[in-house]
C-alpha cells in the first residue's frame, strides 16, 4: 500500500517542495488508505489494461493503479505538482504525468498515443467537483475507445447520476449518462478520508460504457436538445417546457407528444429512457416533414 495517503507523508512533501492546497482546482487529498486500492480494483485497473487518471494531485491513486495496470497516464493541471510528482512516482516505469488541463487537452490523442498496445482503457479519477459534470460529458460524447469511466464526485453527484431516469432525482446528467452507459454506485467516501476535508460526502461510481447507445433516438442532436429543453423547465408540463425556449411550436409539441402517446400535460421528470427516446424520434420525423 502506498504512504502517500499518509499525512505525515503529505505534510513533509508539501513542506519540502513549499505547496499548498489550492481551494479552487478543488485540491483535496485522499488520506483514507483503504479508498485508492478499493478505486484501483473496481476500476478497470488491470494488467493489459491502460488507465487515464485526471488530477492526481501527489499520485496516491495513480500508484495504486500504476501496481495493477500496463500503463497509466495522469493529466494534472497545477504546474507546482509536477516536480512533487516525478518525486512520488519516479519509481513507475509504466506511468505518464502530462501537465495541461483536461477539459482542454485531445484525450482521444492521448489514449490513442499511449494505449495503443493496451487490451482495454479506462478512466478512473477523484475529481475536483468544479469540472465533474464537463468532464464526465467530454468523456461519454467524444465516444473514445474506453471501457469504464470511475470517479470519485460529491455524494449528491452520484445519487442524481444513478437515479433511475424517470424519477425526481434524476436529471439532463443522467438522461445523458443513461444513453450512453451503465452508471453502477460503487461506495460512499467520508469528508475525514480527505485533507484538508471537504464540506461533503463524496462518492465513487463506474459507468460502463455501451458499445453503442441502447436507445433509438433519430437523432442525438435533437434529443440532447429536448433533453436540455425539458429540464431546464423541469417543473413544467412538457409542452410548456419544450415551445417556452423556442424549441417546437405549441403545434409541433402537442402532435410530437401525441405521437409518442405522452400526455401533454406530462413532466420530463416522469419520463423513462424508452417515452423520451420515442419523443426525440417523434420530433425527429416532424423535422423531416417541413
Ligand atoms: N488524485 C488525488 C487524490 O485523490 O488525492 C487528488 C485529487 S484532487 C480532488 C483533484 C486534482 O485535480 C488536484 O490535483 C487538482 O490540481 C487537479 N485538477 C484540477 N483541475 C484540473 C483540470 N482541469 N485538469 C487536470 N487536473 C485538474
Amino acid at each position: 500500500m502506498s504512504s502517500l495517503s499518509d499525512i505525515g507523508t503529505i505534510r513533509d512533501i508539501m513542506q519540502r517542495h513549499g505547496f499548498s492546497f489550492s481551494k479552487g482546482l478543488g485540491q483535496n487529498f485522499l488520506v483514507n488508505p483503504s479508498v485508492c486500492p478499493r478505486m484501483a480494483e473496481m476500476g478497470g485497473a488491470k494488467p493489459d489494461a491502460g488507465v487515464l487518471e485526471i488530477g492526481p494531485g501527489i499520485g496516491v491513486l495513480t500508484a495504486e493503479l500504476a501496481c495493477r495496470a500496463k500503463k497509466v497516464v495522469a493529466v494534472e493541471l497545477d504546474d507546482r505538482l509536477i516536480p512533487v510528482l516525478s518525486e512520488t512516482l519516479g519509481q513507475f516505469s509504466n506511468v505518464k504525468v502530462i501537465h495541461g488541463d483536461a477539459l482542454r487537452l485531445d484525450l482521444a490523442s492521448i489514449i490513442r498515443e499511449n494505449f495503443a498496445d493496451c487490451g482495454s482503457v479506462a478512466v478512473c479519477a477523484n475529481l475536483p467537483y468544479y469540472i465533474t459534470s464537463p468532464i464526465i460529458m467530454a468523456l461519454l460524447e467524444s465516444r473514445l475507445p474506453i471501457e469504464s469511466v470511475t470517479v470519485m464526485v460529491q455524494k449528491e453527484a452520484a445519487d442524481r447520476i444513478c437515479a433511475p431516469v424517470g424519477s425526481r432525482e434524476s436529471g439532463a446528467l443522467t438522461v445523458a449518462i443513461n444513453y450512453y452507459s451503465e452508471p453502477h454506485m460503487l461506495f460512499r467516501v467520508s469528508p475525514g478520508s480527505f485533507m484538508p476535508p471537504p464540506k461533503v460526502t463524496s462518492a465513487v461510481i463506474r459507468m460502463d460504457i455501451l458499445p453503442e447507445p441502447a436507445y433509438d433516438v433519430g437523432d442525438e442532436k435533437v434529443f440532447f436538445r429536448m433533453v436540455r429543453a425539458g429540464f431546464s423547465q423541469r417543473r413544467k408540463t412538457l409542452t410548456n417546457a419544450l415551445t417556452s425556449g423556442g424549441f417546437l411550436t405549441r403545434e409541433e409539441a402537442a402532435q410530437a407528444l401525441a405521437n409518442a402517446s405522452i400526455a401533454p400535460s406530462a413532466r420530463i421528470e416522469a419520463l423513462n429512457m424508452d417515452l423520451l427516446a420515442s419523443l426525440s424520434r417523434s420530433i425527429c420525423q416532424l423535422n423531416n416533414k417541413k
